[in-house]
């Protein structure tokens, strides 16, 4: 049986329930994370609970516990489920309201933490590299949803993934108003060209947590990294790709609307960081 936490308790995943009247489901009002726990440690925890509360003060949402008690919670999940690998999704609402959408209407939020296995989010494909696809729709721009507030409001997203799906790719690449390479649907973008590695600014697409940590795996197996506004032409162009987010982990990307990269097969430099995320998330992390 899976433990959901739920506002303080831990309900058996069958009778977790929230009300119709949440603005989590209304509106997507609400924040939430993506966090991974490997070989009994959680990694980059603080990090992750940092940036929930980081969004939630964006949305001025005051989440009702601290970020210690957040931490807390998230290990004493994962422990009462018997997890030492997982997958764990800490949800915040703005809570019950009523059917405007007046935040001052709702009480106050609901708080939620869900854990389970799940292994490689994109199987097989680790070992030929994803099929992206650049896609019409643009991100939300940052001037109308700033990209680091995670929100529960992820139909950007899925409209980025449903052309992915419809035109036979494994993830979607938006572009930003400008045509400057955002993201992907659920990761951050890299390109490696002559041995250097490039990804976009943060400005136009979320702070990955991910992104950090293989930044700093690069820069600690000496490869120059740098920060660039990138276009079509460098991906294209680029001797490899690869995406990084915490479902996704490192994944390399060999082809990309219809042009092969890297002879169709991951690359070296995509494979070493691959190596180099994998040890580094085996060994640091928070003690469940
Ligand atoms: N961009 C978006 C839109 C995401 O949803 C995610 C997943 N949280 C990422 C990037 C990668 O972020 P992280 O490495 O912190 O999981």
């Amino acid at each position: 049986m899976s433990w959901i936490y739920l506002d303080g308790k831990f309900v058996p995943a069958e009778e977790a329930a929230v009300s119709v009247y949440d603005h989590g489901l209304l509106y997507g009002d609400g924040v939430f994370e993506g966090i991974r726990a490997y070989n009994g440690r959680v990694f980059r925890l603080e990090e992750h609970v940092k940036r929930l509360y980081d969004s939630a003060k964006a949305i001025m949402l005051e989440i009702p516990m601290t970020e210690e008690e957040m931490a807390a919670a998230i290990r004493e999940t994962l422990r009462k489920n018997g997890l030492s690998d997982a997958y764990i999704r800490p949800l915040v609402t703005r809570g019950v309201g009523d059917l405007g959408l007046d935040p001052r209407k709702c009480a106050k939020p609901t708080v939620m933490i869900i854990s389970q296995k799940w292994d490689a989010m994109y199987g097989d494909l680790y070992d030929v590299g994803l099929t992206a696809i650049t896609v019409t729709v643009r991100r939300n721009s940052p001037a109308a949803l700033p990209p680091n507030i995670k929100s529960l409001n992820y139909l950007n997203n899925i409209l980025a993934k449903i052309e992915a799906n419809v035109k036979g790719g494994n993830e979607a690449i938006f572009l930003d108003d400008a045509g400057n390479i955002s993201e992907g649907s659920g990761d951050n973008i890299f390109v490696v060209k002559d041995g250097e590695i490039s990804t976009p600014y943060t400005a136009n697409n979320l702070k990955g947590i991910t992104r950090l940590a293989v930044i700093e795996v690069a820069l600690a197996r000496g490869y120059g990294v740098k920060e660039a506004n990138l276009g079509l032409f460098d991906l294209y162009t680029a001797d490899e790709i690869f995406v990084t987010g915490t479902a996704a982990e490192v994944a390399p990307v060999t082809k990309i609307d219809g042009r092969v990269i890297s002879g169709g097969r991951p690359g070296p430099v995509t494979k070493d960081l691959m190596e180099g995320f994998k040890e580094m998330t085996m060994t640091t992390g928070t003690p469940i």
